[in-house]
């Protein structure tokens, strides 16, 4: 009798401590997915060309995002990543620094200090605008090689993106790569798995990765997948954010193929995370864009087999609202029509409850 009492003590003390273990757990994991220049047009003729499916259409809630900058209606990747990464409003073609010249500290770096892991993953070079306002403070996008510099020291713990020349072959003759001594480099997708390393690097390409269409490698959702597979294979929580970049160098090339063939691999990787969400109930997904790109409209088509006929305005970006969809807790605070920089308002308040 007195061995089943103490038997039952010890379940109840690891009842008990299970329960704190899973209060650790609690805290909201964040997938922050970005289209680069993908507008709503974009999103119809990809999903039309998807025979009418999308896996946007598994969001409970959706709004409308204004996407100008400080100085200009029709924004840049640098000003409107800027917004919704660290909260304010800047100049077109700056990173990380509000218009009074101050350096501002993004959510991958407020969800840090909160205890979270980091991921980013991009299928443009790592060191590109979107991706780069996460982690970099520049007062211009195009100083690549200072932005890999501060990539190499801001301890985000998976990345993969294109771009290893800005780490390795360098005006100052740094060799980045070597310098990250806390992380592993890897060449692969099946490397980048196979590593038993809690920090890994995987730049994918030398220079900028070329399009899906040409047989671009990883696929966004394997990256994806892989990635989160790390983030979660422990008890902190993470904050990973995934942008599809080439939608906006399809729109700027006015190529609608080139447009769709980089939708569906982004859509592709919603599904894998929204697939990861409904088997992780403690992560958000939040899936946006940063402006539209091209001005695309769609003009004309077939409904047999939803053949589209498009046009397009410009070579550039449209100062159009973009649409926001969300999946998962604190969903709901992400309906509404509001401003870019409300997207980190709403993310801060996420990770600080
Ligand atoms: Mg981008
Ligand atoms: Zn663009």
């Amino acid at each position: 009798k007195k061995k089943m009492k103490k038997s039952i003590i010890i379940l109840f003390n690891l009842f008990i401590s299970c329960n704190i273990f899973s209060q650790n757990t609690s805290q909201t994991n964040i997938i922050l997915m970005i289209g680069d220049g993908m507008g709503l047009t974009h999103i119809s003729a990809g999903m039309y060309s998807l025979n009418n499916n999308t896996a946007l259409e598994s969001f409970p809630f959706v709004g409308l995002v204004k996407t100008h900058s400080h100085n200009a209606l029709v924004t840049d990747s640098a000003a409107s990543g800027t917004a919704f990464a660290c909260g304010e409003k800047t100049l077109n073609g700056t990173i990380g620094i509000n218009p009074q010249n101050k350096k501002i500290k993004s959510i991958l770096k407020h969800s840090k200090e909160k205890g979270y892991k980091t991921g980013i993953i991009a299928t443009s070079t790592i060191v590109h605008a979107t991706p780069a306002s996460f982690y970099a403070n520049v007062l211009s996008r195009n100083q690549y090689e200072d932005i890999a510099l501060q990539l190499s020291q801001s301890d985000v713990d998976f990345f993969i993106g294109g771009g290893r020349d800005y780490f390795t072959r360098r005006k100052d003759k740094r060799n980045l790569i070597e310098e990250m001594s806390s992380h592993e480099f890897v060449y692969s997708l099946k490397k980048f798995t196979e590593s038993k390393s809690n920090k890994i690097g995987f730049l994918t390409s030398l220079g900028d990765p070329v399009p899906i269409n040409q047989g671009r490698k990883p696929k966004l959702s394997n990256a994806v997948e892989e990635v989160l597979s790390k983030l979660s294979s422990n008890q902190e929580p993470f904050f990973l954010v995934v942008e599809g970049s080439q939608i906006d160098w399809g729109g700027h090339k006015n190529d609608i193929n080139y447009v769709i063939s980089e939708f569906k691999d982004f859509d592709e990787a919603i599904k894998s995370a929204i697939n990861f969400s409904s088997k992780n109930k403690n992560t958000l997904v939040i899936v946006t864009s940063d402006h539209e790109t091209g001005g695309l409209a769609i003009t004309g088509g077939k409904i047999k087999r939803f053949q589209i006929k498009t046009k397009f305005n410009t070579i550039g970006h449209s100062a159009t609202m973009v649409p926001i969809f969300s999946y998962g807790p604190n969903s709901e605070l992400f309906s509404g029509v509001y401003d870019n920089t409300e997207i980190f308002d709403k993310m801060l308040s996420t990770i600080n409850n």
